[in-house]
This record gives structure tokens, C-alpha cells and sequence, in this order.
């Protein structure tokens, strides 16, 4: 079985530390490899490398820099078959669903990283006779990116595009356990040793990364729970961090709107790779004038996600990443179920092997039980009917998350009304995607730092003004 390795400038290392762990394909519980669980040694000598590379990188003309990560996008978008096989195997995700992401994100790391071009890395601005203001935008530094599994290849690339072309150097730490993409995808870079450094392993690596006062900013992406960790440890070095945490999105669906095609965008909100998104839709407030047909339409719809493994062209729903995930998913159900809720598709735990859990619909639910108010991260619509589109905004409105929040409506008034719900995206009829100009920052507990677009730029650069006399 294969023992994954760290890549430091450029090298290919065994890790210095002692603590391994196996990687599990989730659909059929067999270990695919073995993965260095992170040492402080692994994590000081990433930092060394990405440090060392960092000056050269950085002198390189924008275009340069642009035109070599385009081109890795352009191997990755080659390589999206191989590696959404790789995600299959490391965490379950359906083969399909994987090759379009990572499609995707390799074309949204073109994009992000062809930006820089136009950012204004320096600027003057005339003052008053003759005078000047030149504000020079620097990169940081050695950064660090430290990502989850639920989109192995997507989240790497999501972050990685503004930090690099803007000349940072970047230690990157996958999931312990997803590390087998990410180990490919440095595979197919041809990027000058050192500018990007991969070092695999737990909060064993990721808690050492976060902490080495070499590191200018850690672009984290994870649960509240680690997030908070990391800034407080970046907070106390007086460090940036960029946290993209968990969340319970609320969806809305208004009287007025056609039930059987809004649940069936509810469905796929809810239950895409089996949950496990940040922006799954994980509170459903539907109006009483449309509930009925909308929660028959929502049970015939979860019936349409086949469970199975990813590596079969049937199957809709691939297995949770681990126990421990669905182990989660059996106890918010349960929850609700002791407490009054109706269970109208779905939830039970499948016989066999793999991590399975069906699509599921539950109704009957109060805003208490662990299924409205901690994020569940698991193929499950949980479906609150109520009285007013009024009363939907403020329950909605109630969590201490606030990722995103998605509004099904015909009525222009509550289109506008919409944007009142604390969150760092809004959807209005439909779920996912945007325009080209994104700004997004999440609120409440779900995260802190503005991202996307300009904004990735200002938060992978740091600005100094030179004010010059006439
Ligand atoms: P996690 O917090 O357990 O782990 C995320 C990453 O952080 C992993 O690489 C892990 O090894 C590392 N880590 C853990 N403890 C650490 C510490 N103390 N210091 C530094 N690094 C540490 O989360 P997970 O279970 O891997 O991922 C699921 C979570 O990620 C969910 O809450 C989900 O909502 C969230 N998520 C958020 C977004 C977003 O954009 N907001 C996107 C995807 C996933």
C-alpha cells in the first residue's frame, strides 16, 4: 500500500514524524493508503522552502506568474477524470460530480489568478500641488492554505489562485482525510520548486502551520471548531486569516411558486454530494399555501438519489466520508425523531459496507432540535412549514451561522426582502453560481474575511502608501 509523502521545494519526502493513519474508501471501508499524520519537523520544513522560493517568485512579472498557473490549470482540467477517480476513493464522491467540479474550479483558477492582471498592484494618485500618493500593494509573504475534504481538488484551487499570482508562496495542508488528490495535483505542477509546499497530516500539521510566526496569512477553510483555533492563534501572532467555516443555510420557499420544480431544486440543494457542502440547503421553510404538494414532490425526489458507490455511472448519492460523519448524520435524526419528528423518506443506516445514508425528508420539526440548529452536513431536508413569508425570514434569520441563503419566490417584494437574511451570499431563485464580480463574506460563527474577486487580492497583499512631496 502506498505511504503518501510531503513535497517540500520541490522534493518528494517521507515525513519526519512518526504517526501514520489510513485512508478509507467510504463505499467500501478498505484502506487505500497510508498517511503521514503531520510533525512540527514536516511543518518547519515546509515553511523553510515556501519562505526561500518567496522573493524569486514574487520577482517575476504578474504575467509570468499568470501564465504558469493558467497552464497548471489547463493540466488539471486534463487530468479532472483521473482525479475525481482519485476523490472517489479517498472520500466518496460520485465520479461525475467530481470531473465537473474539478472542471470547474480549474477554470475558476484561471480566472481568479488572470484577475491580477488587472488588479492595481500600485497606484499614484496626484494630490494638491504636485504632490503624490503611491500606494504599493506587496504580497505577504510564506502563506499557508489548510482545506477539508468535502471538495478536495476545488477548495485547493479556490484558494490558491489569488495568493499566488500575487506572489506569495503557499504551504498547503489537505485533509488527513482526502490527501491522495492533493498529493496528484502537486504531482502535475510545474511550478518553481518551493512555491508550492505540500505537507499531509491532522491538526498535528495544521496546528504547527498555523502557528509558525513565518506564516503572513492561513487562508482556513473548515468547522467553526478548528476556525476558531486557527484565529485565535493568528489573532495572537497579529496575523490575517481568511475563515471559511461551517453553516445551516436556510431555503425559502414562498406561496406562490411552482412546488414540484422548486423541490426538486430543494432536493439537489439538500442532498448534492450526499450534504456534504458548506452551502447545503439544511432548514427548508416552506409556505402552508404550497407545503403539501412541495414535501410529496421533495419524498418523490429524494427517491431519485440512488445510493452507491461513485464508481458506478447509476449512482446519485455516494457514502459519507467516515463513520464519524454519518455517526453525526444517525444523531441529528434521532433527535428529531425522540423528539416528534415524521420521517417521510430516507432515514434509517443502510446493511453492508460503506458509510451509506440515504436521502432524507423529515417533517414535524421545532427550531430546537439538533437538526435546525447544528450543521448536519448529511442528505437531509428538514422541512418547517409556515404561516408567512415574514415568518420564514426571521426563522431563517435565527441561526448563528450565516453562509448563504437561498429565497424561491414570485413575489418582487420578497425578492427585495430577501437581502434582510444575515448571510455572506443570498440566492434568489436559484442555488449556487454568480456573476463574474463576486464579493462574499460570511457572517456570524460561519467565518470572517472578505473574498472573491478585488477582495482575494486585498487579502493576499498588503498595502504601503508612500506619500511624496512636490
Ligand atoms: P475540520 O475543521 O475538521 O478540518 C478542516 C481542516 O483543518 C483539515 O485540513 C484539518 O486537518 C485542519 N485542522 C483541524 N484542526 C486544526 C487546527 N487546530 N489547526 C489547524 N488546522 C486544523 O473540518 P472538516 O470536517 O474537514 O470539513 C468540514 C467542515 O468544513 C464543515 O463544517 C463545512 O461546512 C466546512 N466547509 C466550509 C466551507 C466554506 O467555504 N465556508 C467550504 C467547505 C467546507
Amino acid at each position: 500500500m502506498k505511504t503518501l509523502q510531503n513535497l517540500i521545494g520541490g522534493t518528494w519526502e517521507g515525513s519526519r514524524g512518526d504517526a501514520f493513519h489510513p485512508v478509507v474508501n467510504p463505499a467500501t471501508e478498505e484502506v487505500v493508503a497510508s498517511c503521514p499524520s503531520g510533525s512540527p519537523e514536516d511543518v518547519r520544513l515546509a515553511v523553510d522552502a515556501a519562505v526561500r522560493a518567496q522573493p524569486a517568485w514574487a520577482a517575476l512579472p504578474v504575467a509570468e506568474r499568470v501564465g504558469r498557473l493558467s497552464r497548471w490549470a489547463d493540466t488539471i482540467a486534463a487530468h479532472a477524470g483521473e482525479l475525481a477517480e482519485i476523490e472517489c476513493r479517498e472520500m466518496g464522491k460520485p465520479v461525475a460530480l467530481g470531473r465537473a467540479f474539478i472542471g470547474g474550479a480549474a477554470q475558476g483558477l484561471k480566472v481568479a489568478a488572470a484577475e491580477a492582471l488587472d488588479y492595481a498592484f500600485e497606484e499614484t494618485i496626484p494630490g494638491p500641488d504636485g504632490s503624490s500618493t503611491t500606494i504599493v500593494r506587496n504580497p505577504l509573504g510564506a502563506t499557508a492554505v489548510i482545506v477539508p475534504w468535502n471538495f478536495p481538488v476545488p477548495m485547493i484551487l479556490g484558494a490558491l489562485g489569488p495568493l499566488l499570482a500575487s506572489g506569495n508562496t503557499v504551504v498547503l495542508k489537505p485533509s488527513e482525510r482526502s490527501p491522495m488528490s492533493a498529493v496528484r495535483l502537486m504531482e502535475l505542477t510545474d511550478l518553481p520548486p518551493g512555491v508550492v509546499n505540500l505537507v499531509l497530516g491532522d491538526a498535528r500539521a495544521g496546528a504547527p502551520l498555523t502557528a509558525d510566526e513565518r506564516i503572513g496569512l492561513v487562508h482556513f477553510t473548515g468547522s467553526v471548531e478548528a476556525g476558531r483555533k486557527v484565529g485565535a492563534q493568528t489573532g495572537a501572532r497579529l496575523r490575517r486569516s481568511i475563515l471559511e467555516l461551517g453553516g445551516k443555510d436556510p431555503a425559502i420557499v414562498d406561496a406562490g411558486v411552482d412546488p414540484k420544480a422548486t423541490a426538486a431544486a430543494v432536493a439537489f440543494g439538500a442532498f448534492a454530494n450526499s450534504g456534504q457542502i458548506c452551502t447545503s440547503m439544511e432548514r427548508v421553510y416552506v409556505h402552508r399555501d404550497v407545503a403539501e404538494e412541495f414535501i410529496e414532490a421533495l419524498v418523490e425526489a429524494a427517491a431519485t438519489y440512488t445510493l452507491g458507490d461513485g464508481h458506478d455511472a447509476g449512482t446519485v448519492l455516494g457514502p459519507l466520508v467516515d463513520r464519524r460523519q454519518r455517526d453525526l448524520v444517525v444523531r441529528h435524526v434521532t433527535d428529531a425523531v425522540e423528539r416528534g419528528a415524521t420521517i417521510r423518506a430516507g432515514g434509517f443506516v443502510p446493511e453492508g459496507k460503506g458509510f451509506f445514508y440515504p436521502a432524507t425528508v423529515l417533517t414535524d420539526l421545532d427550531d430546537s432540535m439538533l437538526v435546525m440548529t447544528e450543521e448536519t452536513f448529511g442528505p437531509i431536508a428538514p422541512v418547517i412549514v409556515v404561516s408567512s413569508f415574514e415568518e420564514a425570514l426571521e426563522r431563517a434569520g435565527a441561526s448563528r451561522f450565516g453562509l448563504a441563503a437561498t429565497v424561491y419566490t414570485a413575489d418582487p417584494a420578497h425578492m427585495a426582502a430577501a437581502r434582510r437574511l444575515p448571510a455572506g451570499v443570498v440566492w434568489v431563485n436559484q442555488w449556487q453560481g454568480g456573476g463574474p464580480e463576486r464579493l462574499y463574506e460570511p457572517a456570524g460563527d460561519s467565518g470572517m474575511g472578505a473574498t472573491g474577486s478585488r477582495a482575494a487580492y486585498d487579502a493576499a497583499t498588503r498595502p504601503t502608501s508612500i506619500h511624496t512631496a512636490p
